[in-house]
């Protein structure tokens, strides 16, 4: 259930749902998924779905994570600082981590964050900064990021994110309550004003202020 066909066939319907960027394609082939689950689910880990990881959170779909990862390169610019708000079980994470130069990760729940950091540490991902935090806030005190993904959904965009945006930065976010819409938010230049593209409907967890231990 986790043998390279499996796997294969998991690519190919990505492929087949319009995603097109190879680099990506070549990663999520490499990327063992079945280690981000529980053991009672990891049979089902290369089924195009989300499944419950805990703490009423999820892993979010491969054709999503790959959506929004090619959304994120595809933008233009060069992309060597991501921040990504939500770790989860630390999936897009790694993804990430193999395809910028360095990643840094928020997450709001602790064991999640903890379990995430084994993961990454067993994949040898040494690019990637973790934190247990309050997503809306970014990473605050840190330099601008290139790229900012984040994989739970905010009523709005908070303003904290787009303040953290370099130049010419990219978030690619969903955005909405019940209907939720995958939006592509990018800073013109070095100015205070941005270019929002609405992309297509998605469902994902709510971002949730605060944190828990
Ligand atoms: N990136 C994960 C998806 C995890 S689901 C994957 O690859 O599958 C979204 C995650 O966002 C959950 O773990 C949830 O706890 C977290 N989250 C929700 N609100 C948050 C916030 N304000 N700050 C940080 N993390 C948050």
């Amino acid at each position: 259930m986790t043998s390279q066909r499996t796997r294969d066939r998991l690519i190919q319907r990505l492929v087949d749902q319009g995603v097109s960027n190879q680099r990506v394609l070549d990663v999520m082939a490499n990327t063992p998924r079945h280690i981000f689950l529980d053991e009672a689910l990891s049979h089902r880990a290369y089924e195009d779905t989300a499944l419950p990881i805990g703490h009423g959170q999820t892993i979010s779909q491969p054709y999503i994570v790959a959506r929004m990862t090619e959304i994120l390169l595809g933008a233009g610019g060069v992309l060597s600082r991501v921040l990504e708000v939500g770790t989860g079980c630390g999936y897009q994470t790694a993804i990430l981590a193999q395809l910028v130069d360095e990643v840094w990760s928020v997450e709001r729940i602790r064991p999640l964050q903890d379990k995430a950091r084994q993961r990454l540490s067993l994949l040898r991902l040494r690019n990637v900064h973790l934190r247990h935090a309050d997503g809306h806030a970014g990473w605050p005190e840190d330099q601008l990021f290139d790229g900012i993904i984040s994989t739970a959904a905010p009523r709005e965009v908070p303003e904290g994110l787009l303040k953290q945006l370099a130049p010419n930065g990219v978030l690619v976010i969903p955005v909405g309550a019940d209907t939720q819409t995958l939006t592509m938010i990018i800073r013109i230049e070095d100015t205070d004003e941005y270019k929002t593209q609405r992309l297509e409907p998605v469902r994902f967890v709510p971002l949730v202020a605060g944190t828990t231990r």
